[in-house]
């Protein structure tokens, strides 16, 4: 069997990849003003689709505000909103800035190939595990919870 390569976006020199990482990273900065500034009981944080139709908390649930608790330096509230989220947040923040680096430095990724498979899967189980047990009444204590 052949070996097909899908060809690679050519993003050019140096100066073009870190001008679009700067406009991503005022992007995220934009995105996290917002999040500092909302997203706690306000009501004004991502809406969540499954939790609105169903009445369930998925696994990313509270997570904004999780996010928002970390931004402040409040880590039992982010826990509290989303366990899952607080202790995953600082692997995949480190994860993409490294793909950020990469990409600005090299123009492609090389991160990604360096990032063994087998505990992508566990953390994907253990999140949707997650998921599920935080609608079980023996589990309440992992819905997002406002203190
Ligand atoms: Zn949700």
């Amino acid at each position: 069997m052949k070996n097909i390569r899908l060809p690679r976006p050519d993003f050019g020199k140096l100066r073009v990849r870190a001008a679009f990482a700067a406009v991503l990273c005022v992007l995220a900065g934009a995105g996290l003003f917002w999040i500092w500034n909302t997203a706690d009981g306000t009501g004004i944080g991502f809406p969540c689709l499954v939790h609105e139709l169903t009445g369930l908390y998925c696994s990313g649930c509270g997570a904004s505000r999780a996010l928002r608790a970390l931004l402040h330096f409040q880590f039992y509230k982010a826990l509290r909103y989303n366990a899952a989220f607080t202790l995953l947040f600082p692997f995949f923040a480190a994860y993409f800035l490294a793909l950020g680096y990469s990409f600005v430095r090299y123009g492609e990724d090389r991160v990604s190939r360096r990032v063994p498979v087998t505990p992508l899967w566990v953390i994907l189980a253990v999140v949707l595990a997650f998921g599920i047990l935080r609608n079980l009444p023996a589990f309440l204590f992992l819905a997002p919870t406002f203190i």
